[in-house]
């Protein structure tokens, strides 16, 4: 069984014992799961029926994560995942949800009342947030 060869090794540390991208089941031909390719969302041969069952196929894979870090009392820790659009409204964490060197590629909505983080792709585009430091303004423990 093929498992996403990420590892967090640039990260200078910041987040103790996290390991290698534990992900076995959407693994890309070069080795990375769906959520550690960026190439897996932006690419331009697709069309727009690709891509939004890409995104789908992304979402849901956070998702169960999520549920599964929720069942098993864990953070769940998205490191440089490249997300999609996403709707994070009426969901309820209860455990902490941090976003580090996390790449959004659409709009993530978080509060029903209209309030939504909007990154832009210039924000995306970034690879580098500088000095090893961790871009935290998403950081979300979120009740
Ligand atoms: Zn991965």
């Amino acid at each position: 069984m093929s498992r996403c060869r990420f590892y967090p090794n640039n990260l200078g540390g910041v987040v103790p014992g996290v390991g290698q991208c534990d992900e076995t089941e959407d693994i890309l031909p070069n080795g990375y799961c769906i959520l550690h390719e960026e190439s897996f969302l932006k690419n331009e041969s697709d069309n727009e029926k690709t891509r939004k069952e890409k995104e789908e196929k992304v979402r849901k894979n956070v998702f169960d994560k999520l549920s599964q870090c929720i069942s098993t009392n864990k953070p769940f820790n998205c490191i440089c995942y490249y997300l999609p659009e996403l709707d994070l409204r009426m969901r309820t964490f209860v455990v902490p949800v941090n976003f580090i060197y996390t790449f959004f590629l659409g709009y993530v909505n978080f509060s029903e009342d209209g309030g939504s983080i909007i990154l832009t792709a210039s924000i995306a585009s970034s690879k580098g947030f500088g000095g090893g430091s961790v871009y935290s303004a998403t950081k979300a423990a979120i009740r």
